[in-house]
């Protein structure tokens, strides 16, 4: 498990001003030239309100590459209506420092309306039945808007390489197997979850929660560590879910939406007397905000190192 901490990791990268790509065109100028340089090209996508957990991935985009784009991009496709699209925090002044910091070469920020022209009408990917369960069936639609703009930004910049985080979990599920399905020349990387050292997952929707929220807020952390725990000491699945559920659905102002254990290769839950690499997801309402987490477990046998 990494703690958030800014200056963790290696220190020695050259700090410069960080080029900020606004439209298509110059996205598309800037990395066709990085290409003819025949420079490693690394994409790391976000949806700006930068915190520890992004900067962690462009560090580890830096030792992948030569090149690291940052795309920052709030996409309207992945959210729902009743979400928070408008009140999503966007702070592009804050995220340039950030990325001038920790060494981003290159920052594309399109418009909506450059990226979707024909607003919702146009054509989308569509992911399959991983698609449907956990995320997917709390937020429908939300893996079609992913899975679209990943594609788009994937043939916008065209990168060797793409970071993206662990916390997402069965987003990078869904990424691997469109690029796997869709023949995608692109490597995928995952980047481990960064916490606060209490245990609470970095998040840019952390901002909206109250002070007594972040508390509550907790147990999902808790609750991850919990079924790990009673897997590691020989628990079943049916019996780690259990510890964990009871755990948060005896929270105050906590509202569990999913928990369950999945197996890592092909994100559907895990029975008893089966074996083998696992993962807890969660995700819960912590007075207005929507939160998720996951933790790597193993199921059968020795706890995991990170
Ligand atoms: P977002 O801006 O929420 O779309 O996230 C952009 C990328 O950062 C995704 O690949 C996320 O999985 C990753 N990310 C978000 N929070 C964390 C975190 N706490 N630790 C590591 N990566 C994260």
């Amino acid at each position: 498990m990494q703690v958030a901490d800014p200056r963790q990791g290696p220190e020695d990268y050259p700090r410069g001003v960080t080029r900020i790509l606004p439209t298509l065109v110059e996205a598309r100028a800037a990395l066709a030239e990085a290409r003819s340089r025949n420079q490693r090209v690394v994409l790391v996508p976000t949806m700006g309100a930068l915190h520890a957990g992004h900067e962690s991935l462009v560090r580890l985009a830096r030792q992948h590459g030569d090149l690291v784009v940052v795309s920052i991009f709030v996409n309207p496709l992945q959210f729902g209506p009743g979400e928070d699209f408008e009140r999503y925090p966007r702070d592009l002044e804050a995220d340039t420092a950030a990325l001038e910091r920790v060494g981003a070469d290159m920052m594309f920020t399109p418009t909506a309306d450059e990226m979707y022209p024909a607003g919702r009408g146009g054509t989308t990917v569509t992911g399959g039945p991983a698609a449907r369960g956990f995320e997917g069936a709390h937020r429908p639609g939300h893996f079609d808007g992913v899975l679209t703009v990943v594609s788009k930004l994937f043939h916008i910049v065209q990168p060797d390489l793409a970071i993206f985080g662990e916390k997402d979990a069965q987003q990078v599920f869904l990424v691997r197997r469109m690029v796997s399905d869709l023949n995608m020349p692109v490597e995928i990387i995952t980047a481990p979850l960064v916490r606060e050292s209490d245990g609470l997952a970095l998040s840019s929707r952390n901002r909206y929660l109250t002070p007594g929220d972040r508390q509550t807020a907790l147990a999902l952390s808790q609750s991850l560590a919990a079924a790990r725990d009673a897997l590691a000491t020989g628990g079943g699945p049916t019996a780690a879910r259990d510890t964990a559920r009871a755990l948060l659905e005896g929270t105050p102002g906590l509202s569990l939406e999913y928990f369950d254990i999945v197996r890592e290769a092909n994100f559907a839950p895990v029975d008893d007397g089966w074996d083998g690499d696992a993962r807890g997801i969660v995700a819960a309402r912590v007075g207005t905000t929507r939160l998720i987490d996951t933790m790597a477990m193993r199921v059968g046998g020795p706890l995991p190192t990170t």
